[in-house]
Parts: structure tokens; C-alpha cells; sequence
């Protein structure tokens, strides 16, 4: 049994904060800060450009991909580190077109992040294909004989409504078509299993529920039937088979190697191995049992207690990832009103209120509390006040 009492001690997490946005970035784990300063006053100062072999700093995007794939459901030597989210959505997106080129649609949902809408439109544009978006639930009955990708991400941000995505894979496959599954909401969140699956490529960022910290690099899986055929777009000196003879031609490495571009960041990544320390305890199946008590737990205290909001996600925990969120026609303020509180969760446009639970490092208190300082503000009305509604550039 994963304990979820010595992962929480693993966190700094602020007095007076109740902190259910690990979905948009996780807390910071302990760890961290000695083994960022360790790394950069043993390795990067000491051992200058040798750290590259003599720190392990090369192979640090495989070994750390190795980490990560356990939590995915994907084998060693599948996964690899680099760049952002949405660079990797492009990578395996653009290799999964170049695999049925005879095809042109490439479709997705409008549950989907923009990030990874707008990187679609974009290869679209440049390779001939054509995007095409529908409802979340029309996704099955759109996948027809043209579709050369579908595309999706696994858990919806601002819902938490959770694609099937062993069966909507299966039925890509049957139309002759391949999937990319982004999981930025999904991994360190629920219990994915992408070879159970039998899904084709997948890609997610790690300061979410992972919580590498901002910035932190993102993954990106290929199945291994696929890894030798399938084709970078980006060929990057780090993708090439022999990147230090400096051929002026591109061979592709072997493999999940050939998504990696360019240089790695070290800094970053070296956080990011700090947080999974914290995982390596952690058993996926308890973390999700976990998660779906808080969630259900969450959603019938407000239920109970707040008459002003309704529940915005599926109900059946099932169909559900591991965030809730509710609308109110003046979300922004009331949101506002939660974090003055210390209750910090997140406001996504137009009148969402979510709230990300992440069994690492929270519990019933958590949840209790934010269920009663909620119920409080909606029914004194201290959340309509001018600053309250005040923008910031980033919400
Ligand atoms: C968070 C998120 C992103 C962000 O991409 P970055 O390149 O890391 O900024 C992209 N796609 C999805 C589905 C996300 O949830």
C-alpha cells in the first residue's frame, strides 16, 4: 500500500495554503532545492563541459523517461525527456501523419487544450491535412476511413471528463488510423497503461501532477512496433544517430532517441528526477482509489452546501480524472475570493471553478476545508467585492 502520509512530508507546502492546483503546477518537493544546488555546485561547476559523460547529463532525458514510464504504463527505454508540451504534440503528431500519408484528417475535440488545437492547425497548414474538431462525445462516430490521426487529450482541463482510450484506439486502428494521446492532465494523475492501451504515440508535461516545477520538461512515447519507422519532423543534432560525428546528413538514432532536438535542460530536469524520488513508493492503482474518494467526497460536500454552482465534470468517477470543477456565472470573483482564503484552485474562462486533487499531498482536510470556506463566501456574498473581479495577465 502506497503511503500517502510520507508523500505528503515530501512537499513544501505554504502555511495557511490549501493547494488544489497541482493540475496547473504541482508543489515543490523538499528534495529539490539540495539537489538543484548539489547539481550546480558539484556537477556544472566542478566538472564544466565533462559533466556532460562524467554527471550522466547526455542520458539524463532516457533515465528519467525510464522513471516516468512506469507511471504510464509504457516499458524502459520508451520514453524520452525534452522541450515543452506543445513541441512534443508537434513531434508526434507530425511523425503520426507522416505514417498514413495518404490521408489527410487529422481529428480532435473541442475539449481539447488550445496549445495543442493551434499546433495541429499549424502542421495542417504546412502538410496538407486538414483539422477537424468536434464534441467530445462525437469523437467515436467521427472516426471514419479518411481519418489519418486522432488526436486527443486523455482527461479535459477544464471538466476532468476522461476518454476511453483503449476503446476509441481500438477503433482508430480498425478505421486504419493512428493515435497521439496527450496526457498532461492524466499522468501522476490516473492509472494510464498506453501499451495495455495499445495506443501509438503519447506526450505530456511534468510540472503538472508530476511536479518537476515550472517549466519542467515535457515526454514523449512512442510504441515500440513504431519507434524505428516513425520520422521527426524536428531533426535535432540530439535525435541523430551519431550526434558527435557532426555529419552534415541526418540519420535518425534509434528508437525514442530520435525525438529528442537539442540540448537538454539540465537544471530543470535535475528538479524533475527530485520529484520522482517521491514516486518511486508511489502504486498508480492506490493513487487513483485515492483520488477518486477525494473527488467524490469533494463534489458531495459542495453539492451539499453550495446551492449557487453546478457540477461541470461527469459524476461517474469513471469517466472522471483526478479535477472537478463546478460553474458559477461570476467564477472569476469567487475564485478570487477562495485564494484571498488561502483555498488556491483555478478559474478557466468562461465561468469554471477547478479544483485539482492530487492524492501526493492531499487529503480529506483539504477537501473539507475548501468545501466549507466555498459554502461560507457563496452564502455571505463576501466573494462580490470590486477587487474581486480585478483581471490579472495570468489566471
Ligand atoms: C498544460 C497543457 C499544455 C501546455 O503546453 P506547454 O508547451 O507545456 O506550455 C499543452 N496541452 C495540454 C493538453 C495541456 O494540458
Amino acid at each position: 500500500m502506497t503511503d500517502f502520509n510520507h508523500t505528503r512530508a515530501g512537499f513544501h507546502l505554504p502555511e495557511g495554503v490549501t493547494y488544489l492546483d497541482g493540475n496547473s503546477l504541482g508543489p515543490m518537493p523538499v528534495a529539490a532545492v539540495q539537489r538543484v544546488a548539489a547539481m550546480m555546485r558539484d556537477e556544472w561547476a566542478e566538472q564544466l563541459i565533462r559533466g556532460w559523460n562524467s554527471a550522466g547529463w547526455y542520458v539524463q532525458p532516457r533515465h528519467v523517461g525510464d522513471r516516468i514510464a512506469r507511471l504510464i504504463g509504457a516499458g524502459e527505454g520508451q520514453v524520452v525527456m525534452g522541450d515543452t508540451l506543445s513541441i512534443k504534440v508537434f513531434q508526434a503528431l507530425s511523425a503520426a501523419r507522416a505514417l498514413r500519408p495518404e490521408r489527410r484528417v487529422i481529428l480532435s475535440d473541442a475539449g481539447n487544450f488550445p496549445s495543442d488545437l493551434y499546433v495541429a492547425e499549424g502542421l495542417a497548414r504546412a502538410v496538407d491535412a486538414e483539422l477537424r474538431v468536434v464534441a467530445p462525445e462525437a469523437v467515436a462516430d467521427a472516426i471514419g476511413p479518411d481519418l489519418a490521426v486522432l488526436m486527443l487529450t486523455e482527461v479535459d482541463y477544464r471538466t476532468g471528463r476522461r476518454h476511453d482510450m483503449a476503446s476509441l484506439t481500438e477503433r482508430a486502428h480498425q478505421a486504419g488510423a493512428l493515435t497521439v494521446w496527450d496526457l498532461a492532465h492524466s499522468a501522476g494523475a490516473v492509472d494510464v497503461d498506453l501499451l495495455g492501451a495499445d495506443a501509438d504515440f503519447a506526450v505530456g508535461c511534468t510540472y503538472k501532477y508530476l511536479n518537476g516545477g515550472p517549466g519542467a520538461p515535457a515526454f514523449i512515447w512512442t510504441h515500440p512496433r513504431l519507434a524505428d519507422a516513425a520520422q521527426p519532423i524536428l531533426q535535432g543534432w540530439m535525435g541523430h544517430a551519431a550526434p558527435f560525428a557532426f555529419d552534415l546528413d541526418y540519420r535518425p538514432a534509434g528508437g525514442i532517441e530520435r525525438m529528442r532536438v537539442g540540448t537538454p535542460p539540465v537544471i530543470a530536469m535535475t528538479a524533475l528526477d527530485a520529484a520522482l524520488d517521491i514516486w518511486d513508493g508511489v502504486q498508480m492503482a492506490d493513487l487513483r482509489a485515492r483520488s477518486i474518494e477525494l473527488t467524490q467526497r469533494f463534489i458531495a460536500g459542495v453539492e451539499a452546501n453550495c446551492p449557487d454552482v453546478a457540477l461541470n465534470s461527469p459524476r461517474d468517477p469513471l469517466l472522471r480524472g483526478s479535477q472537478v470543477s463546478f460553474r458559477h456565472p461570476q467564477a472569476y470573483a469567487v475564485m478570487q475570493a477562495l485564494i484571498a482564503q488561502g483555498i488556491i484552485g483555478d478559474f478557466r474562462a468562461p465561468d469554471v471553478l477547478r479544483f485539482g486533487f492530487a492524492p501526493l499531498y492531499n487529503d480529506e482536510r483539504d477537501v473539507d476545508h475548501a468545501v466549507e470556506v466555498l459554502a461560507q463566501l457563496l452564502r455571505d456574498g463576501s466573494w462580490d467585492q470590486p477587487h474581486f473581479h480585478q483581471k490579472a495577465a495570468v489566471t
